[in-house]
C-alpha cells in the first residue's frame, strides 16, 4: 500500500488513550479494524434495520451488511487516491455501532426519551460504544482505538456536546466541531461512501419490498441514464422474466460511475489545495466530493427516496409502531430499573444507563423485551 503525503499513516498517529506497545504484525489501525470486528456492538448490527424492519424479510439490508458496503466502497476509493485503506475500512465497519433498534425511527424516538438529559445522537453513541460501553479488556472500557478512528466514528455532533468532549479530552475529538475543521481524508471518504452505499442498495431494498417501481425510478436522472445504458447493450434485459438482472446491472453501473466520479473530483480538488500532510488536508476544506453534476443526481436520488421509499405509507406505519416501542421500553425501563440486567440497572446516571441498554438492543430482542415488559405485541 503506498500512501499518499495527505494519508493517514499509522506511523505518525496521534494514539490511544491508554498507552500500548505496537503489535508485531499489524499496524494501528489494522488493529483498530480487528476489534471493532471482535466487539459484541459489531454483531449485533446483523439484527438492526436499516429502512426494513429485520423480520420483514431475510434479504434485505441489516446495518451489518450496509457496513460491509460501506468499507467496500471506502477501500475501492482509498487505493486509487492513495488513502489509508486500513483507517476507512476501521472506520467503515464501526460508523453505524451506535444505532439504536429500528433505524431512524428509534433514534428519532430514543432522541425525544433523553431530550431533558442532553438527549441521544447516534453517531456520539458509536463513539461511546467504542470509548465506553465495550467490555473486552482487563485494563480500561472500550476498545482504545486511535484517535483517528474515534475521529471518523464521531461523524456528526452537536456544538453542546462537542463541547463537552473537549473538556473531558481537550484537543481531542470534539475539537474539529468546534473550530469547524475536518476530519481526516479517510473519514471524510467514509461519510461519501455511506450515502452512495445506501443510495445504491436502498433503491434494491425498495423495488424487492414492492414499495417503490422500476417505472417510477424512470424519473431519477442517475438511474433511468444507466437503465438505459444496460438495455441498450443488452436488450433482453427488457424482458420480464429478468427485470432483477435489469435492475441489478443498473445499480452497478450507477454504482461505479459514482466511485469513478469521486476519484476523479477528488483528485482535482487535492491537487488544487495540495495538501502536503495528513494534518494539512484537515484544514483545506471537504476535499472528498462528486463533481457538481454527480452531487446534483446524488441529491435528486435521495430525495426521490426519501418521498418515495422512506415516506412511504408503510414504512411510516412501522416507523409509528417502533417508536412507540422504543418509547414505551424507555417509560418501563425508567419507572423499573430492575427489569433490565444489574450493570445498567446499578448505573448513577440512571437516563443514560437506560438509553445505552436501549440502544444496544436489536429489533427482535427490543420486540421481545416490549411484550415482555407491555404484554402488548406491536411489531
Ligand atoms: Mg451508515
Amino acid at each position: 500500500m503506498t500512501l499518499a503525503v495527505y494519508a493517514s499513516s499509522p506511523s505518525k498517529t496521534r494514539g490511544r488513550r491508554f498507552a500500548e506497545s505496537v503489535a508485531p504484525t499489524r499496524t494501528d489501525y489494522q488493529r483498530d479494524r480487528d476489534r471493532i470486528v471482535h466487539s459484541t456492538a459489531f454483531r449485533r448490527l446483523v439484527y438492526k434495520t436499516q429502512v426494513f424492519l429485520n423480520h420483514e424479510g431475510d434479504l434485505f439490508r441489516t446495518r451489518l451488511t450496509h457496513s460491509l458496503e460501506v468499507a467496500q466502497l471506502s477501500r475501492s476509493i482509498a487505493r486509487p487516491l492513495g488513502l489509508n485503506e486500513d483507517l476507512v475500512e476501521a472506520v467503515a465497519l464501526a460508523h453505524d455501532l451506535g444505532h439504536t433498534p429500528f433505524g431512524h425511527a428509534g433514534q428519532d424516538a430514543l432522541n425525544d426519551c433523553m431530550a431533558p438529559y442532553g438527549g441521544f445522537e447516534h453517531n456520539l453513541q458509536s463513539l461511546r460504544v467504542v470509548d465506553q460501553l465495550e467490555e473486552r479488556y482487563p485494563a480500561y472500557d472500550g476498545l482504545n482505538l486511535t484517535f483517528e478512528t474515534r475521529e471518523g466514528i464521531l461523524k456528526h455532533c452537536s456544538q453542546r456536546n462537542a463541547e463537552l468532549i473537549e473538556q473531558s479530552e481537550p484537543g481531542g475529538v470534539g475539537r474539529r466541531f468546534l473550530d469547524r475543521s475536518q476530519p481526516s481524508l479517510e473519514a471524510q471518504l467514509c461519510n461519501l461512501a455511506d450515502a452512495i452505499a445506501y443510495n445504491a442498495h436502498d433503491i434494491d431494498d425498495g423495488v424487492r419490498s414492492g414499495l417503490i417501481t422500476m417505472v417510477q425510478l424512470q424519473s431519477v436522472e442517475l438511474f433511468e441514464r444507466y437503465r438505459v445504458e444496460a438495455l441498450a447493450e443488452f436488450p433482453d434485459l427488457a424482458e420480464p422474466a429478468r427485470a432483477r438482472r435489469l435492475l441489478y446491472e443498473t445499480i452497478r453501473r450507477m454504482l461505479s460511475a459514482q466511485v469513478y466520479d469521486v476519484i476523479a473530483a477528488t483528485r482535482q480538488a487535492l491537487s488544487q489545495a495540495a495538501p502536503a500532510s495528513a494534518d494539512e488536508a484537515r484544514l483545506a476544506g471537504p476535499l472528498l466530493r462528486f463533481s457538481p453534476a454527480m452531487h446534483a443526481q446524488s441529491t435528486a436520488l435521495k430525495q426521490f427516496l426519501f418521498a418515495q421509499l422512506y415516506r412511504h405509507p408503510q414504512v411510516m406505519q412501522m416507523t409509528g409502531q417502533a417508536q412507540i416501542v422504543v418509547r414505551e421500553l424507555f417509560e418501563a425501563y425508567s419507572a423499573q430499573p430492575s427489569e433490565m440486567p444489574a450493570e445498567h440497572a446499578a448505573r448513577s446516571d440512571a437516563a443514560r444507563a437506560v438509553a445505552d441498554y436501549i440502544a444496544g438492543m436489536t429489533d427482535r430482542f427490543a420486540g421481545r423485551e416490549h411484550e415482555r415488559l407491555t404484554g402488548r405485541k406491536l411489531l
